[in-house]
């Protein structure tokens, strides 16, 4: 306890929980009391200095890479045993530091990292190298091998799932990382850091690194030249500077960035189901994520019936106090980003910008914006081209298939997209046609840890995901062997 505040976080780096070296910290605010709840230490080039040497010297002498993916899955299994034991305090993390809905952080959020570590302990395991056996007698092997230290960057909307899903890949193929989590949502990710040291983690291998983004501890790490691969998820702006800076070292890099997605829900679909799975999309965690369906254009013949269904059972959505369990939607994650939010509305004009049909910011409380319906929106609106990452989505009607999918991929984006139909047909049509990383037919969010996650355009680059996690974090190596003692030069250069 250090008084004012209720607890202070520091960095964890080679196993230690520290200061600044400098002694300077920040507060992380709770959107809901809206006051400072917590003190964090402020990470400078010096701390990011010591934070990378903790992870090189862990890398490079260290047992970690070196002690086999059976005993790195034993400690990742211990891991997630003591998330799911620390589970409330974990969802108490994320849920004062950016107002997620404790109860939904207790049930989604928590498990799901525990799930990435489990997840990723074994599947590393199962595909730790690939042998490719000839019959003209070499025998030919790849190795995974590490890649070596992974700056990890992560944004605050979910903070503890989404740092465990970059870095639980990352661990289980023998990296080791340094964890930037965001300013906005920095407690869980120390809180992560103390339990890895507790599940036998050795020091150095898991470190955190707190601060801001541009000009301190996230522009410090990207451009440390100690790093190996940088594994980044946030704003499409935020991507290209860290782009810019991995370019003058050429340190690989995935970037998993903002997205606008579009649902198209046909005339021939369940109604019921698209309402209820579009409800989700759009307003799942406030709006707050990147795969967010804001986006949704409905065939014309049940326009009216989806709006009806759709506005009702958004405005039967409770937005309220994050710790309440009847609450399914909290404040947004800051000041600043709900007077982003507010700027989208502000700018409806029941024109082409669009018109507000239900919803908004609550009248009673300023902290809060309900779920908001906006229709009449020409397509080059602000609601329809630009992420807002709130509560607000914007419902289109359409008379053709061909229609719908050129609007749904007439973005920069391209993060995912849903399609609601009962034609089979046309199922798998749309799911070629529309352009993304993903696509759900019939539902949303349903995610499956083996397939490909990322996006094109604007929302990224890379894939990471079961093999394709696999191939960021490691280093493959070809090995070529003559087994048999029997060929000779002329086979240089021959293909199998
Ligand atoms: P952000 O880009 O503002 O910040 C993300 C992280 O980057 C933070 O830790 C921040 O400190 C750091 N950062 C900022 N500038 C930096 C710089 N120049 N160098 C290094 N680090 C820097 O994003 P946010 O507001 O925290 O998160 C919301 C965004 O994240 C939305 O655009 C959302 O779509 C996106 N997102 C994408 C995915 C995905 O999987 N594609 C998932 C969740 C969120």
């Amino acid at each position: 306890m250090t008084g004012q505040y209720e607890d202070f976080y520091g960095h964890v780096i080679d196993g230690k929980e520290t200061e600044s070296d400098d002694g300077r910290r920040f507060t992380s605010v709770d959107p809901w009391q809206g006051h400072a709840w917590a003190e964090i230490a402020e990470g400078g080039p010096t701390d990011t200095d010591r934070a990378v040497g903790a992870a090189r010297q862990a890398f490079d002498t260290g047992e970690w890479p070196r002690m086999g993916h059976a005993a790195r899955g034993r400690i990742l299994h211990r891991l997630a045993a003591l998330i799911e034991e620390h589970a409330a305090e974990l969802a108490t993390a994320d849920s004062r530091d950016m107002g997620r809905p404790h109860a939904q952080a207790l049930a989604k959020d928590v498990p799901r990292a525990a799930a990435n570590f489990r997840f990723f302990a074994d599947h590393a395991r199962l595909t730790a190298a690939e042998h490719l056996p000839a019959d003209n007698g070499t025998h030919v092997y790849t190795r995974y091998e590490p890649a070596g230290v992974v700056a990890a960057i992560a944004p605050w909307n979910f903070p503890l799932m989404l740092e465990s899903w970059k870095i639980a890949p990352a661990l289980a193929h023998g990296n080791t990382v340094v964890l930037k989590p965001a300013e906005q949502s920095p407690v869980s990710a120390t809180l992560l850091a103390r339990l890895a040291l507790e599940a036998g983690m050795p020091p150095g291998v898991l470190n955190v690194l707190h601060g801001h983004g541009p000009a301190a501890a996230g522009e410090f790490l990207v451009s440390h030249p100690g790093v190996d691969r940088i594994t980044f998820t946030g704003e499409s702006a935020t991507g290209r500077a860290i782009a810019r800076a991995a370019a003058d070292r050429l340190t690989p890099l995935s970037l998993e960035l903002g997205g606008k997605a579009a649902g198209l829900v046909f005339a021939d679909s369940d109604l019921d189901r698209a309402v209820t799975w579009s409800v989700t999309g759009a307003y799942l965690n406030a709006g707050q994520v990147c795969l967010a369906g804001s986006r949704i254009y409905v065939e014309r013949p049940v326009y009216h019936a989806f709006l009806e269904r759709f506005t009702a059972a958004a405005a039967a959505l409770r937005a309220g106090d994050p710790a309440d369990p009847g609450t399914d939607i909290g404040p947004l994650a800051s000041a600043e980003h709900h007077t982003k939010v507010r700027g989208f509305l502000d700018r409806l004009d029941g024109g082409p910008e669009g018109r507000l049909l239900a919803g908004g910011p609550d009248p009673d409380d300023p902290r809060l914006v309900r779920p908001t319906v906006v229709v009449d929106a020409a397509e080059e609106a602000a609601v329809l081209r630009q992420e807002i990452f709130g509560p607000v989505a914007t419902v289109v009607p359409f008379d053709t298939e061909e229609e719908a999918v050129a609007r749904a991929n007439g973005t920069p984006y391209g993060l995912n997209a849903m399609v609601f139909t009962e034609d089979l047909r046309r199922a798998h049509r749309t799911a070629g046609a529309l352009r993304g990383g993903t696509v759900w037919v019939n539902c949303f969010f349903v995610r499956d840890l083996r397939a490909p996650f990322g996006g094109v355009g604007a929302s990224g680059i890379g894939r990471e995901g079961g093999t394709h996690s696999r191939e960021f974090f490691t280093e493959p190596k070809a090995v070529v062997m003559d087994i048999a003692g029997a060929i000779g030069p002329e086979a240089t250069g021959a293909a199998r």
